[in-house]
């Protein structure tokens, strides 16, 4: 494939992609945005394997044909649930990549650079090594823990180790001391002198990335996968200059920016500081790192399927806010049947979406609307918090951390001055959940223990369906007796 046949090719990729970023900005584009990225990146795979560039055909095909069975299998088999652990793997993965691509970089012979690089070039062309290898090397170590900590296989509690803000600085003030023993012991060109002072800086980038994301705690884990996201772009795009291709820098750069612009958007609606999240906590006040000053006080009372119909029955207005033990439980359609008969009975039925509810952005939205709950009744925090204390009946179904007064009450609680939803505003509380364990942030729950909330134990799902089909019985007998 010619040169310019590539550059056509990668032209209309970039379009693509920037269509697809646009229409994965709504639910009902969001398909559509899908379709674009995927036409997008077969043009960009397939322009780059028939471009001048690629000559080991045996080699190449060897890497993608496992990769792409390996990929689909492995994606096929992840439940909703577990698409953050698998978005942070594959961040890890392009961290990985800017870094082996970084080092075979430095250690490619001058002559068989696409273009002979001299002088100030080669100086830059250096730079941009170091950086991408630094920036890759965050990106994956940060992102192997993140992966661990969505994982619950290391604790969601944040890692608060003693001067642990001067650690981040001397790792990050040892990165740039090598970077000038790189650049000096390089001599201005590439080849293996400089390879130790790479390959030190390298360790010391990844323990920064790892150090950085051990000590942000649970509920701002939303934020950090966010901002791995925009890193792994900038990786892509340093790889990109690395390789002096262009679309890899323009795609690096739009995944780049659109992660930063969605962390900015989660720390803003979490009350966040950005600077604070990505410096590792940086400047925070002090939280107790085991779930707050005290644990609740009280009892918590239980209550019956029987008593829950019989509230929903002489309510006239009912708010649901669902979380994710409704995505684990997948109660939603039967949570969507209630709500068809409440509405038809004439009851206010609607729903208070938590920015950070369940493992995904918009995770709620989504099983709401495979559900087909009406959109219109789907409204986010900041639209219903007010109502809650005109509200007979909350429904609070597998949510915990987003429901936790807590946020507001304790100033030492590691969610502490995280908005959320205050359902104990209504008149009754009806929390479904099988415990009362906590939730993602490790922090007890005192709405378990208010005088107007009452729990209703077990799965989620069961206990819905079970609600749902006593009222069914309800509304059968009705029309019977009257006729
Ligand atoms: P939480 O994780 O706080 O709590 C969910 C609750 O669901 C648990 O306490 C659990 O209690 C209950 N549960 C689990 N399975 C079932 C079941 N089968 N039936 C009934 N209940 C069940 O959920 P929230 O949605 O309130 O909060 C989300 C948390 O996840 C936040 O801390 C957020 O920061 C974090 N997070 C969010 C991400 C996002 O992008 N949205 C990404 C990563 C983390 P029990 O065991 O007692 O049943």
């Amino acid at each position: 494939m010619s040169n310019n046949l590539v550059t056509v090719a990668y032209i209309a990729a970039i379009v693509l992609f920037i269509l697809s970023l646009g229409g994965l900005s709504t639910q009902e584009t969001a398909k559509r945005g899908n379709l674009y990225g995927i036409v997008g990146m077969v043009l960009a795979i397939g322009a780059t394997a028939l471009g001048t560039g690629a000559t080991n055909y045996g080699a190449l095909f060897a890497m993608i044909v496992p990769g792409v069975i390996i990929g689909a299998v492995l994606a096929s088999r992840v439940d909703m649930t577990e698409m953050p652990e698998l978005v942070a793997m594959l961040h890890s993965f392009v961290g990985l990549a800017a870094v082996l691509v970084g080092i075979g970089n430095y250690l490619q012979p001058a002559s068989e650079l696409g273009a002979e690089l001299v002088g100030v070039e080669e100086t830059i062309h250096l730079i941009e090594i170091y950086v991408g290898v630094f920036i890759g090397a965050v990106t994956f170590t940060g992102s192997v823990i993140a992966f661990g900590k969505l994982k619950a296989i290391i604790s969601s509690k944040p890692l608060t180790l003693p001067g642990r803000h001067l650690l981040n600085i001397g790792l990050l003030a040892g990165t740039v001391a090598l970077g000038f023993v790189f650049m000096g012991s390089s001599g201005g060109v590439q080849g293996t002198s400089g390879l130790p002072a790479l390959l030190g800086m390298c360790g010391l980038a990844g323990l920064l990335g790892a150090h950085l994301v051990a000590a942000i705690g649970g509920a701002d884990m939303p934020v950090v996968i966010s901002m791995l996201n925009s890193y792994s772009g900038w990786a892509a795009a340093a790889a990109g200059f690395m390789l002096s291709n262009d679309l890899l820098i323009v795609t690096g750069a739009l995944v780049g920016s659109s992660g930063a612009i969605l962390s900015i958007i989660m720390c803003q609606a979490m009350n966040r500081s950005f600077i604070s999240v990505i410096l590792g906590g940086f400047g925070q006040g002090a939280v107790s790192a085991s779930g707050g000053s005290s644990a609740p006080g009280g009892t918590a009372t239980s209550t019956t399927v029987e008593d829950t119909v019989e509230l929903l029955n002489e309510a006239s207005s009912v708010i649901i806010t669902p979380g994710y033990g409704m995505a684990v439980a997948q109660a939603q359609h039967a949570v969507a049947d209630i709500t068809k008969i409440l509405r038809d009975r004439g009851t206010t039925v609607r729903f208070g979406i938590h920015p950070v509810a369940g493992r995904l952005p918009g995770h709620m939205n989504v099983l709401l609307a495979e559900a087909n709950v009406p959109y219109d009744i789907v409204l986010e925090m900041d639209e219903i918090n007010e109502d809650f204390g005109k509200t007979d009946v909350v429904l609070v179904i597998g949510a915990n951390d987003t429901v936790n007064p807590s946020a507001m009450e304790d100033p030492t609680s590691p969610i502490a001055g995280m908005p959320v939803l205050e359902v104990w505003n209504a008149a009754n509380v009806i929390v479904m959940k099988r415990g009362l364990s906590v939730g993602y942030a490790g922090v007890d729950n005192p709405l378990f223990y208010k005088d107007n909330s009452k729990m209703l134990f077990g799965d989620a799902k069961a206990n819905v369906s079970a609600i749902l089909a006593q009222m069914q019985t309800v509304d059968a007998k009705v029309p019977a007796m009257a006729g």
